[in-house]
């Protein structure tokens, strides 16, 4: 049956459906190898091409420019917050890190064992609930790189317009890479763990400008050198095979759909259905973020009352709806609405809203 469910998962997440049927319809026997594509050798003729493609079509979406490589690695968006440091800074050197959420906190975490990070912006007094402004941002031409999460899953709230800087401007794109067209040169590095717009979790995107590789320390274990995995093309030893293969038909639908810029139109008007559904509700739903920061992909809310909301939440699982509950550390609602939830969920859950509010 294909009885799929509201999943609002924030990740892993919804996945589109035409990708998992294609994944089904190839999964015993890809391209007639009589293998599934997890049985290939990842130096085999068939699994390089998905390789490359996949590689070549994410350059293509993005217009990726020449000068910067594109790799897959493993461990997650959470070993970038090591890697970048480990790679980047010197033990007295500094880095400027903009704390927009737990996730970048962690990030800073990671670079304080390797040299001198510095908070250059922090929304964490007001419980995260905008993005700076440009001029809020303290930034130190000489730092090493200035670090960013573009897209807050916990908090819901959304960059809308990048920072221009000196130092290199380091990008954790987990949870909105593919949302949206964006303009790669403004950036030295992106990374993404795939499991939220790009496929299932194990493999992780970085985007990597070629000057900063020349700069990069040498004396750090070897599967945490990026320029082991640009030096191989990803292929210095045994790459997550199924969860590049899965990405690269993500890539494919992408392109179906249009590309990044009729994507980003049918996020807008998928979040749109819930924002709405919060704003006209004179209060009975409050949104977490500050309207300007609000997010496309997660959309946070509460409930005046806490009781309502625990029976809000109990009656949307009952009527079919997953992934509802808000982060484990802040409570309260989160409707993930990724690339891959289609407007039809989006709207079944503002429907639903509207409904639960009319019978109190
Ligand atoms: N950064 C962001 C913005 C995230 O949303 C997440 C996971 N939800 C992470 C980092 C951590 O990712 P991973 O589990 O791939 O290490």
């Amino acid at each position: 049956t294909n009885q799929r469910a509201f999943n609002f998962n924030a990740g892993p997440s919804a996945l589109p459906l035409e990708v998992l049927q294609a994944a089904q319809e190839q999964l015993v026997n890809f391209n007639g190898t009589g293998m599934s594509i997890m049985e290939l050798s990842h130096r085999s003729k068939d699994f390089e091409q998905v390789h490359n493609e996949a590689i070549e079509r994410l350059r293509t979406i993005y217009a990726v420019p020449d000068n910067y490589d594109i790799i897959f690695l493993q461990g997650g968006a959470s070993l970038q917050f090591s890697m970048i440091p480990m790679n980047f800074l010197q033990q007295d050197g500094q880095a400027d890190y903009i704390l927009t959420g737990v996730w970048s906190e962690k990030a800073l975490e990671e670079a304080k064992l390797f040299g001198t990070p510095v908070v250059a912006a922090s929304t964490k007094d007001n419980h995260y609930k905008h993005i700076p402004t440009l001029d809020e941002l303290n930034l130190n031409d000489a730092s090493a790189y200035v670090h960013i999460t573009t897209n807050n899953t916990i908090y819901g709230t959304q960059w809308k317009e990048f920072p221009t800087t000196v130092a290199p401007l380091i990008a954790d794109m987990s949870s909105d890479i593919l949302s949206t067209p964006i303009d790669i040169s403004k950036f030295g590095l992106i990374y993404a763990g795939a499991q939220k717009n790009l496929g299932p979790s194990g493999v992780t995107v970085v985007i990597i400008r070629k000057d900063l590789l020349e700069k990069a320390n040498t004396n750090i274990p070897t599967m945490l050198k990026y320029t082991t995995f640009t030096k191989n093309n990803s292929l210095y030893n045994t790459p997550p095979t199924f969860g590049i293969y899965m990405l690269g038909e993500v890539l494919k639908w992408v392109e179906q759909q249009g590309g990044l810029e009729k994507v980003a139109e049918h996020n807008q008007a998928k979040a749109k259905l819930i924002y709405d559904a919060i704003d006209n509700s004179n209060g009975f739903y409050v949104g977490h973020a500050e309207k300007d920061s609000r997010s496309l992909m997660n959309i946070t809310f509460r409930l005046a009352d806490e009781e309502l909301e625990k029976q809000f939440l109990a009656e949307a699982k009952a009527a079919g709806f997953v992934g509802l509950n808000g982060h484990r550390s802040v409570g309260g609602c989160r409707a993930s609405t990724y690339n891959a939830v289609p407007y039809e969920t989006c709207k079944a859950l503002a429907d639903f809203m509207v409904a639960f509010q009319a019978k109190q």
